[in-house]
């Protein structure tokens, strides 16, 4: 159980021209990992992963867990083994997201970062479910919907990658978030931390597995510009 690798299946690259279709399954998915995030087959909602069981947070609202047979187009995990923990309070996303990119050195390195405690607020999107032909990811998620709470007990989990590798995924911070009453889930768009821990794994690995068996990933022209723009646009 190699707990020094992020494992990536696929590219947020491959999502933006709508590579849609799931290309692993989550059971295979489990394998190179416990924790992580994601998104199912059709862009079917977020995907958040945490102790060995992945959940699928909808677009009508509903949490459910995912079976093993279902698949993802694109998902990041790892096996969970944090370096460094610290107790967070009173922070909203931007600047807890500044703070712990400048606190522990960020830029450069590949990082989980997952936080659970009490949130005052939580607002998150969940990508709706897409059918074929596929839309671009720009015009896919350019109308979502938005969930929130208040006075919350959950979970962020999600990745910090450097700029350099935008494209290949997010650059930056990409966070999902979980209740701990499976109410509330998806991509998060803001929060509010309460009281907080906040627990930090840095990767000096960064493996990349690449759906080499789809015809559409084989023949897709992708185009770095366009793909930096709508990861900007859609996932941030
Ligand atoms: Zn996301």
């Amino acid at each position: 159980m190699a707990t020094n690798q992020i494992f990536q299946h696929g590219t947020l690259g491959l999502l933006v021209p709508g590579l849609y279709d799931g290309t692993i399954t989550a059971g295979d998915l489990l394998k190179h990992g416990d924790t992580g995030i994601g998104t199912l087959d059709g862009l079917n909602g977020e995907v958040i992963i945490l102790e060995g069981h992945a959940y699928q947070a909808r677009e009508d609202g509903q949490i459910r867990e995912i079976a093993p047979t279902e698949t993802l187009p694109f998902a990041s995990v790892h096996f969970e083994a944090p370096q460094q923990t610290a107790e967070v309070h009173q922070l909203k996303m931007t600047d807890f997201q500044t703070q712990v990119a400048d606190e522990y050195q960020l830029a450069n390195v590949f990082a989980a970062v997952r936080v659970d405690g009490m949130f005052k607020q939580v607002k998150t999107r969940v990508a709706p479910h897409q059918t074929k032909p596929y839309k671009t990811l720009v015009d896919a998620t350019a109308t979502q919907p938005e969930f929130e709470g208040t006075n919350v007990k959950g979970t962020i989990i999600g990745y910090f990658a450097p700029h350099l590798f935008q494209g290949a995924t997010v650059g930056g911070f990409h966070l999902h978030f979980l209740s701990a009453d499976h109410q509330l889930g998806g991509h998060l768009l803001g929060f509010e931390i309460d009281q907080a821990k906040l627990s930090l794994q840095k990767f000096a690995d960064f493996q990349v597995h690449l759906p080499i068996e789809n015809g559409d990933y084989l023949a897709e022209k992708f185009d770095n510009d366009t793909i930096d723009s709508a990861i900007n646009k859609a996932e941030r």
